[in-house]
């Protein structure tokens, strides 16, 4: 299939995020890998074999077609865990499959049992407990009815895992929540043990907890955008400098993302006329102007309509006037050497020039990694 760019993932740099998130965490906590949004865009099926390959064994995605995305691709024993959304005529297969599951209300453990029961195996679930969030988990008294659930029916229903999610990890506002969030946790795991519930795992962190709160570490972190080279935050980043001993301080993630296309055609421009679509960009001198066969069809936001800026020949390029369906223009007046086909980086490349992403958007940063994970499945990926 014709493809008009291509992703290429660099597994050296996941290899050394990856190696950088196991030194902060103890001997004994179990990383899970988080690949829910297509692995944030990289791309289960290229991203989840290189993972393994890192020494990964446990996967975190949101939905059941996600997970079998991941367990088509993995070679060896690994533990899959679906987070999110189920349908409940997805979780016979679950079960079959040793798939575990976040379970947030009775229902959804009622559905557990009874798929258990016709399948003949137990239902691994992780209880999702509420512990500020207010998005999903399980309030006391709804526990009170799980745990009953649970007590008579140990051979169909295992807790796996005791698990929560923190509402923003990420910034320093949310410090008195995040530690009432942990209060609140291990009072409930404590509860639940009186009770006769003892989850094996208790996780609670994700990337920004697992580098700002070592203590949410607990049994397991489930770290996502970490592992593709990105800050949670550029607050995160900064607790993590500030807590160096080290003299030198250098930024440890490596972006795994390279984002290329190639200049599609090249025209000069008289001052005084629009370019593109409108009347959005107006040429104020002469230019020379590219056009690169890539649009928000393809996952360049419009956003970045007159804003975003790309690779070409090692310069830094503009997108002059409305990204289109499938094409935009950069400005490459001053750009030398560009022809048809010279390529042109979208993400990616080195150093002060390079295109990157920043997880929340910041203006600095071009790039919201909301774009990494729109990027289509049907680019191809490469690994090196
Ligand atoms: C997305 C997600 C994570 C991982 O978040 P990162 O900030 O990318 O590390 C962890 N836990 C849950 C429940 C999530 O939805």
């Amino acid at each position: 299939m014709h493809s008009t760019s291509t992703i290429v993932l660099n597994s050296d740099a996941l290899r050394s995020n990856i190696e950088f998130i196991r030194s902060r965490l103890g001997e004994n906590v179990r990383l899970s890998s988080v690949v829910k949004g297509n692995a944030y865009g990289h791309g289960i099926e290229a991203m989840v074999p290189m993972i393994e390959k890192c020494g990964v064994d446990h996967f975190s995605v949101f939905s059941a077609d996600e997970a079998h995305r991941v367990h088509k691709v993995i070679s060896g024993e690994c533990t899959i865990l679906v987070m999110g959304e189920v349908y409940n005529h997805n979780v016979e297969w679950l079960i079959e499959q040793g798939i575990e599951f976040f379970v947030f209300d009775v229902e959804r453990a009622g559905v557990a049992l009874d798929a258990a029961k016709k399948v003949g195996k137990p239902a691994l679930i992780h209880i999702e407990i509420e512990t500020g969030m207010n998005r999903t988990g399980f309030n006391r008294n709804e526990l009170e009815l799980l745990v009953d659930l649970i007590v008579k029916n140990r051979q169909y229903l295992k807790p796996q895992g005791l698990c929560t999610h923190y509402a923003g990890a990420e910034s320093i506002a949310n410090y008195v929540r995040v530690q009432k969030q942990i209060k609140s946790f291990n009072k409930t795991y404590a509860w639940l043990k009186k009770h006769g519930v003892t989850p094996a795992l208790r996780h609670t962190a994700c990337s920004a907890a697992a580098i700002a709160y070592p203590k949410t570490h607990m049994d397991m972190v489930r770290v996502g955008i970490l592992q593709y080279g990105y800050w949670p935050s550029k607050e995160v980043f900064i607790d993590y400098l500030g807590k160096l001993k080290t003299e030198v301080k250098t930024d440890p993630l490596r972006r795994v993302i390279t984002w290329t296309s190639y200049v599609m055609a090249v025209k000069v421009v008289r001052a005084g006329e629009f370019i593109g679509y409108g009347t959005s960009y107006l040429a104020q001198q002469d230019m020379v102007i590219a056009t690169i066969p890539v649009g928000y069809a393809h996952g360049y936001s419009r956003a970045l309509s007159n804003q975003g800026l790309v690779l070409i020949n090692g310069r830094r390029a503009s997108v002059i006037g409305t990204v289109n369906m499938n094409m935009m223009m950069v400005d490459i007046t001053d750009v030398t050497g560009v022809s048809k086909g010279t390529e042109v980086t979208l993400i990616g490349g080195h150093e002060e020039t390079a295109i990157s992403v920043a997880s929340f958007g910041e203006l600095s940063n071009q790039l919201n990694y909301e774009l990494l994970t729109r990027l289509p499945r049907d680019i191809p990926r490469i690994t090196e």
